[in-house]
Protein backbone atom coordinates (compact mmCIF):
# COMPACT_ATOMS: atom_id res chain seq x y z
CA UNK A 1 0.00 0.00 0.00
CA UNK A 2 0.81 3.83 -0.47
CA UNK A 3 1.79 5.99 1.84
CA UNK A 4 -0.68 8.51 3.08
CA UNK A 5 -0.40 11.31 5.61
CA UNK A 6 -2.32 11.94 8.47
CA UNK A 7 -4.37 14.94 10.09
CA UNK A 8 -0.97 15.46 12.20
CA UNK A 9 1.29 17.12 9.34
CA UNK A 10 2.02 20.51 10.30
CA UNK A 11 2.65 21.38 6.57
CA UNK A 12 6.64 21.87 7.02
CA UNK A 13 7.31 20.46 3.27
CA UNK A 14 10.79 18.39 4.58
CA UNK A 15 8.84 15.29 3.04
CA UNK A 16 8.11 16.89 -0.44
CA UNK A 17 11.38 18.01 -0.62
CA UNK A 18 12.96 14.58 -0.19
CA UNK A 19 10.67 12.42 -2.08
CA UNK A 20 12.50 10.87 -4.76
CA UNK A 21 9.36 10.80 -7.18
CA UNK A 22 7.99 14.09 -6.57
CA UNK A 23 4.37 12.02 -5.18
CA UNK A 24 3.99 14.77 -2.31
CA UNK A 25 2.13 18.03 -2.72
CA UNK A 26 0.71 21.08 -0.44
CA UNK A 27 -2.65 20.40 0.28
CA UNK A 28 -5.69 21.86 2.15
CA UNK A 29 -3.95 22.37 5.59
CA UNK A 30 -1.70 19.40 4.98
CA UNK A 31 0.68 17.71 2.82
CA UNK A 32 -0.55 14.91 0.22
CA UNK A 33 1.07 11.67 -1.23
CA UNK A 34 -0.17 10.54 -4.62
CA UNK A 35 -0.96 6.79 -4.18
CA UNK A 36 -0.46 6.40 -7.64
CA UNK A 37 2.94 7.90 -7.92
CA UNK A 38 4.47 6.59 -4.74
CA UNK A 39 7.09 3.97 -4.67
CA UNK A 40 6.46 3.31 -0.88
CA UNK A 41 9.94 3.88 -0.46
CA UNK A 42 9.48 5.25 3.11
CA UNK A 43 11.47 8.65 2.94
CA UNK A 44 8.67 10.82 4.02
CA UNK A 45 8.12 8.63 6.66
CA UNK A 46 12.01 8.74 7.95
CA UNK A 47 12.27 12.66 7.99
CA UNK A 48 8.65 13.90 9.08
CA UNK A 49 8.88 15.48 12.80
CA UNK A 50 5.86 14.70 13.48
CA UNK A 51 5.32 10.48 12.23
CA UNK A 52 2.39 11.76 10.09
CA UNK A 53 3.00 9.48 6.93
CA UNK A 54 2.24 6.22 7.58
CA UNK A 55 1.55 3.15 4.78
CA UNK A 56 -2.61 2.63 4.72
FE1 LIG B 1 7.53 9.64 -1.74
FE2 LIG B 1 8.70 7.49 -0.73
FE3 LIG B 1 6.99 8.88 0.77
FE4 LIG B 1 6.08 7.46 -1.29
S1 LIG B 1 7.05 6.62 0.59
S2 LIG B 1 5.50 9.55 -0.81
S3 LIG B 1 7.76 7.64 -2.76
S4 LIG B 1 8.98 9.60 0.00
FE1 LIG C 1 3.70 17.16 7.04
FE2 LIG C 1 5.54 15.52 8.05
FE3 LIG C 1 5.55 16.16 5.46
FE4 LIG C 1 6.24 17.95 7.27
S1 LIG C 1 7.36 16.06 6.81
S2 LIG C 1 4.88 18.29 5.50
S3 LIG C 1 4.83 17.45 8.95
S4 LIG C 1 3.95 14.97 6.55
Amino acid sequence: MAYAISDECISCGACAAGCPVNAISEGDGKFVIDPDTCTECGACAEVCPVGAPAQA
